[in-house]
């Protein structure tokens, strides 16, 4: 893909945008971009340069990635809604072509990665918590005062950051910034190998250097090495890949989320709006407490994948209303018109709670209290989902079930009239 068209080819040590931005090291990638961790001269911090293929189709949606960024940001003057903020953007030249670049704010590892990191066993529901209400925080942002619905809300699409932060203080988070293309080797050529070695050198004793403060100090793992564990960390994050998001009255594709995370009415093509973003913040809630994804579909002897996500769903939130299994699009496709499933016929009911608890080994409370806060918001009709601003009053957000904070627990329940 490091074509005309397609990626530009980016050294560490490259510069953009007329020597302010310096290449550091590749973050990641999209179908439709590379991310470079970039130094930024002009204020000495540390972003992140989105530079997206370009193919006028990827331009095109770099553009409206921008448009949406920017408005964004605009409502965002304190930087308090738990989304990325856009810091610049830019064309930049290259060999394969004009590629739009956006500057955002450098982020720590995404969600999935801590999910990894936590071996897939689920984080504690405290951090769970602190995580969701960031999560309800941007959402309630982009709905009730944007417009704009999310479309790919997933555990990737999250980004950890730390209270430390590493744009603001890179010595602290373990990053000294590269200013020149480093030197070649003997025979004059650059290779990434004796970069990467040298880089890697450094990191390896900046590490060293501040894991002693690092730990006395509570940083969320930022690079170069990811979280292993979030102990007494106050986790906070946020939303990032603005590339699909849509202002809820012009919705442009009719299949939008990734597969997991999709709603019903997705799927069956009956319209959707924001409680679209709502479920897929459940199965991401979900994903973060258990370890393991709410529904992983699969296409089996007979039925489609589409039909395996449906049944999915009914086995855990029981059996679809009849009006949302004969409305939409490609209801007929899928249900007869009882509102059963047509290839799928036994279905293996286990509720939430009771999942929780014999899957999950949740403790019947936890169990309890975690499925109030998760079913409403996975109604199969998208107008009963909760808010975004109506889930952050939910009361499972703000319990608190330190023991050494009992006092708090006692004052915050008291004043919530449980
Ligand atoms: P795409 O739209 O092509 O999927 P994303 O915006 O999702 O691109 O970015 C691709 C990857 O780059 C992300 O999964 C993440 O690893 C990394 N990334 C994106 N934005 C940031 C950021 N602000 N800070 C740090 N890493 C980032
Ligand atoms: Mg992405």
């Amino acid at each position: 893909s490091y074509r005309k068209g397609g990626y530009h080819a980016v050294r560490i040590g490259d510069s953009f945008a007329g020597g302010r931005y310096i290449a550091q090291k590749k973050l990641g990638w999209g179908q439709f971009s590379i991310v470079w961790l970039a130094y930024d001269t002009q204020t000495s911090k540390y972003v992140a340069l989105k530079i997206q293929k370009s193919a006028p189709q990827f331009g095109q949606a770099a553009l409206h990635e921008i448009e949406i960024l920017s408005a964004i940001a605009a409502g965002d003057n304190a930087n308090t809604k738990c989304v990325v903020n856009l810091v610049d953007h830019f064309k930049h030249a290259g060999p394969n072509g004009q590629h739009l670049c956006m500057v955002l704010e450098f982020l720590g590892d995404s969600l999935l990665r801590l999910i990894k990191y936590n071996r897939y066993k689920g984080l504690e529901f405290n951090k769970v918590r602190e995580i969701c209400k960031c999560i309800l925080t941007s959402l309630d942002y982009l709905h009730r005062e944007l417009g704009l619905i999310h479309t790919d809300l997933k555990p990737e699409n999250i980004l950890l950051y730390s209270t430390i932060n590493p744009s603001k203080d890179p010595i602290r988070s373990g990053m000294t910034p590269i200013l020149e293309k480093p030197e070649g080797n003997p025979n004059g050529v650059v290779t990434i190998n004796t970069i990467e070695k040298k880089l890697k050198q450094r990191a390896r004793r900046a590490v060293a250097r501040i894991s002693e403060r690092r730990a006395s100090m509570g940083g969320v793992g930022l690079m170069p090495k990811p979280a292993r564990s979030l102990d007494g960390i106050d986790v906070r994050c946020k939303v990032v890949d603005f590339g699909n998001a849509c202002w809820a009255d012009k919705p442009m594709a009719e299949e939008i989320q990734t597969r997991q995370y999709r709603a019903p009415e997705v799927i069956l093509q009956s319209g959707y709006s924001f409680p679209a973003d709502m479920w897929s913040f459940a199965c991401t809630a979900f994903e973060l407490a258990t370890g393991e994804m709410m529904f992983t579909p699969k296409t089996g002897q007979g039925f489609s994948e589409d039909e395996d996500h449906l049944a999915l769903m009914m086995e855990v939130l029981g059996k679809m209303p009849r009006k949302i299994a004969t409305c939409g699009a490609r209801c007929k496709d899928y249900f007869d018109r009882y509102g059963d499933l047509k290839r799928i016929r036994r279905l293996k009911y286990l509720p939430l709670d009771r999942l929780l608890v014999e899957k999950f080994k949740f403790s019947g409370d936890d169990a309890r209290e975690f499925a109030d806060f998760l079913c409403p918001i996975l109604d199969f009709e998208p107008e009963k989902r909760p808010t975004a601003q109506q889930c952050l009053q939910h009361p499972w957000l703000n319990m608190n079930k330190q023991k050494n904070d009992e006092t708090k627990i006692e004052s915050r329940v008291g004043k919530l009239n449980i």
